[in-house]
């Protein structure tokens, strides 16, 4: 079972969560609460069930056992359209016959809202995403931008407990979608609504989101703030998964006290924070952020606590300088320097002779699974 405990009032809950496919178990006993307000991201591999847990949720499927509850209330055998949840889809979905009014109003003529409600309440949707000066338009005269930002209003004018987000902002470019994740999360502020986010892309999810859910074959993998996914994975796979990291195999040598180690790290003596129940002589996994290593330059003569190596490749990335360092023993290191174009340290040659360093304790350390 996949437990995720939070302290706040959940709005929604899942318990033992369910679901199989052409019999292929896709979601196991998931348990999951997603806190009031809160904006939640449920990251992961293609494939991994991301848009499952979401249609659950939202009623597109039917679970093969557990429970959903939304605002204190069994919604497990209830249908879509009377579960206070709406949802963003990657597509925008909009009627493209309908104006831009037209298209935000539909969800609430289908609820018999009184027309003279209607106006006020669209427009005032339409202005929260900018959008008011377009009602008129149809959305072939739109921008993908601006479309995306239609459905959104669409999705938040009867005001749901939840909005569900499919993979929202995969279809923009570069440029709109860093704009859109950005106005997003502002939005989301505004209006108080609790976001799910599903998303592929972990810079993304890093950026949004309150929290993050990392997903594998179903499960839950880690669940955490943002700097605690990243900062402090809790197993190899979420370490690879969020960004670059180096993976060293080490030996514990020595136990100082409760919370630091001696282990031989490629050769070399180093002090590890570690708090796991390990004793002398067993294997550990030593994790380092390209960003959290150094580079020395080692001339003729130098001393150096460092592990011993040659720059291999560099990579000119604007605000930073990243470097492949080959070490004596052939294992490859990623790190990425801040760029400074006064800091000629930083600008290391080709073959360089170097040593690597790393600042202590920010390294994380895993058993060796
Ligand atoms: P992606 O990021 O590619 O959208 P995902 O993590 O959202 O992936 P899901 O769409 O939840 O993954 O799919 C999980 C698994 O369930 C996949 O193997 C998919 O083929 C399968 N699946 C999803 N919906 C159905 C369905 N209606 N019928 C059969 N198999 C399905």
């Amino acid at each position: 079972m996949n437990v995720v405990k939070t302290s706040k009032k959940p709005v929604i809950q899942l318990k033992g969560l369910c679901k199989s496919f052409d019999g292929k178990q896709i979601i196991t006993g998931l348990d999951l609460d997603v806190n009031d307000g809160e904006f939640l991201t449920i990251l992961g591999p293609s494939g991994c069930g991301k848009t499952t847990v979401l249609r659950l949720i939202a009623g597109f499927e039917t679970a093969d056992d557990g429970q959903i509850t939304i605002a204190n209330k069994d919604v497990t055998d209830i249908p879509a359209e009377q579960r206070l949840v709406n949802t963003v889809f990657q597509s925008y979905a909009l009627f493209p016959h309908m104006t831009v009014f037209e298209n935000v109003a539909f969800g609430l003529r289908m609820q018999k809202v009184p027309s003279s409600d209607i106006e006020p309440r669209v427009m005032e949707a339409l202005r929260m995403v900018q959008l008011d000066k377009f009602a008129p338009r149809k959305p072939h005269q739109l921008s993908g931008g601006q479309q995306q930002r239609v459905a959104i209003a669409r999705a938040v004018v009867n005001k749901p407990k939840v909005l569900l987000l499919d993979e929202s902002l995969s279809a923009l470019d570069y440029k709109l979608r860093k704009q859109m994740q950005l106005e997003l999360k502002q939005l989301q502020r505004k209006l108080g609504i609790t976001f799910i986010f599903v998303t592929h892309d972990q810079e993304e999810a890093l950026s949004m989101s309150d929290r993050i859910i990392v997903m594998r074959d179903g499960y839950v993998e880690q669940d955490g703030s943002p700097r605690e996914i990243y900062e402090e994975p809790t197993n190899l796979f979420v370490a690879h998964f969020i960004g670059e990291i180096n993976v060293f195999d080490a030996i514990v040598k020595e136990r100082l006290d409760s919370k630091r180690i001696m282990a031989d790290v490629e050769g070399r003596h180093s002090l590890i924070h570690c708090d796991l129940d390990v004793a002398i002589g067993d294997k550990v996994k030593v994790l380092l952020r390209p960003e959290d290593i150094r580079i020395e330059e080692i001339h003729n003569g130098d001393h150096t606590t460092g592990i011993l190596g040659k720059v291999k490749e560099r990579t000119y990335k604007g605000m930073t300088l990243d470097s492949v360092v080959q070490l004596d023993s052939g294992k490859s290191v990623m790190v990425s320097e801040f760029f400074n174009e006064d800091d000629p340290d930083v600008d290391h040659s080709l073959d360089q002779k170097v040593a690597i360093t790393w600042v202590e304790s920010w390294e994380v350390v895993l058993a060796d699974e």
